[in-house]
């Protein structure tokens, strides 16, 4: 198998499942327990907490610890709206299903949404954001990056203008947290979603940014663990798997940046070379993250995928998160035929340029 879809998921980095290993059985004991083994716990998760701290730019009291990436989001959209009986909130195009679903649930009742749009590269314009403002407006929903498109926005300008007007920011950095240097503090925004199985840590761990002073309602209800917004029992080896994942990632990031970038470009002439007809880059002028490619292929994507089996990428079309894909096609205004064409390959830190130019082949072959 050559695994080029690390925007959807990466593997667990050794060094993060060594460091989750002993707090499965031996040390069992829960952080508020009287041992200097809970004491120790105790440590660990603080420990976890200040690393991702440092990956993402902002205060360790910051970061509530979740299941990953949908339920921070969540509790991100519906903690805020909570505290309002209705209003209009306005979300980008390019939002994951955890971030659109809850905005439908508050359609349903009754909230008003609106809908940015986006240039052909991707990026919505903050200016929009300021005309759609009103004296109603509660929430708006900005991702740093997109899993699919690599697109990233504009982030910092969209915090100004929702700053001036008293209006919360909610960001999913999901996509770029590991991946491009975030800075939550720098960029402004009010509250954020994190995942660690983006970036070399565990599935099912994840951490809800909240700015100091921001005030969420609950969804869960419980102790008061987690600033009171993720009550009941740690799960202590996902805490700390995403605490370690995230001290590899601040460590790593700025070479595996480079190296990914130059795996794109290799990746990109190989194909140009062995293809009679070159694929089109998508969204080629964005800003985007390293290590994305999206091509416009001449032909259907399915059929690429199923001729090369050993290769995995995602296509359009093909299951949930591949909605995901569809949806940010569209935004960029593609038809269904071309959306059936595109394939999204992304790279990690475990991607090899022998991998690369296997894959190169395998793809040009199976267009012909
Ligand atoms: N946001 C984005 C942009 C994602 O790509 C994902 C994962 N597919 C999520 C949120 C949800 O994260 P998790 O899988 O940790 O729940």
């Amino acid at each position: 198998m050559i695994y080029l879809d690390f925007n959807r998921t990466t593997p667990i980095a050794p060094s993060v499942l060594e460091a989750m290993q002993p707090h499965w059985a031996s040390h069992f004991l829960l952080p508020g327990q009287q041992h200097s083994q809970a004491k120790a716990v105790a440590e660990a998760v603080e420990h976890a907490r200040d690393s991702l701290a440092m990956l993402v730019g902002c205060e360790a009291f910051e970061l509530v610890f979740t299941s990953g990436g949908t339920e921070a989001n969540n509790i991100g959209v519906l903690g805020i709206c909570g505290a309002h009986t209705g209003g209009h909130l306005i979300t980008s195009p390019l939002e994951h299903d955890s971030v659109c679903r809850p905005v439908e649930r508050l359609a349903e009742t009754g909230w008003s949404t609106e809908t940015l749009q986006c240039d052909d590269c991707g990026a919505i314009d903050p200016q929009e954001v300021e005309s759609l403002l009103t004296s109603e407006t509660k929430l708006v929903c900005v991702q740093l990056s997109n899993a699919t498109l690599g697109v990233t926005q504009p982030v910092r300008e969209v915090a100004e203008v929702c700053r001036a007007r008293g209006v919360h920011l909610h960001c999913d950095v999901t996509a770029a947290a590991g991946r491009l240097p975030v800075d939550l503090s720098h960029l402004g925004v009010d509250s954020a979603a994190i995942s660690g199985h983006k970036f070399y840590g565990p599935k099912g761990s994840g951490a809800l940014y909240v700015r100091r002073g921001v005030q969420l309602q609950p969804m869960f209800f419980g102790d008061g663990r987690e600033m009171g917004l993720r009550p009941g029992a740690e799960n202590i080896p996902a805490v700390v798997g995403i605490g370690a994942a995230a001290a590899l990632a601040s460590r790593c990031l700025d070479d595996a940046a480079s190296n990914l970038e130059q795996l794109r470009e290799r990746l990109v002439r190989a194909l140009s070379v062995a293809m009679p007809e070159p694929p089109v880059l998508v969204c080629e002028d964005a800003g985007r993250a390293p290590g994305t490619v999206v091509l416009e292929m001449p032909v259907d994507a399915r059929k690429i995928q199923s001729q090369a089996r050993q290769l995995v990428f995602s296509v359009a079309g093909a299951g949930r998160p591949a909605e995901a894909m569809m949806r940010a096609l569209q935004a960029l205004g593609y038809d269904e035929t071309r959306v059936r064409r595109v394939v999204h390959l992304s790279f990690g830190w475990t991607t090899s340029r022998d991998q690369v130019d296997r894959a190169a082949e395998m793809l040009a072959d199976a267009c012909e």
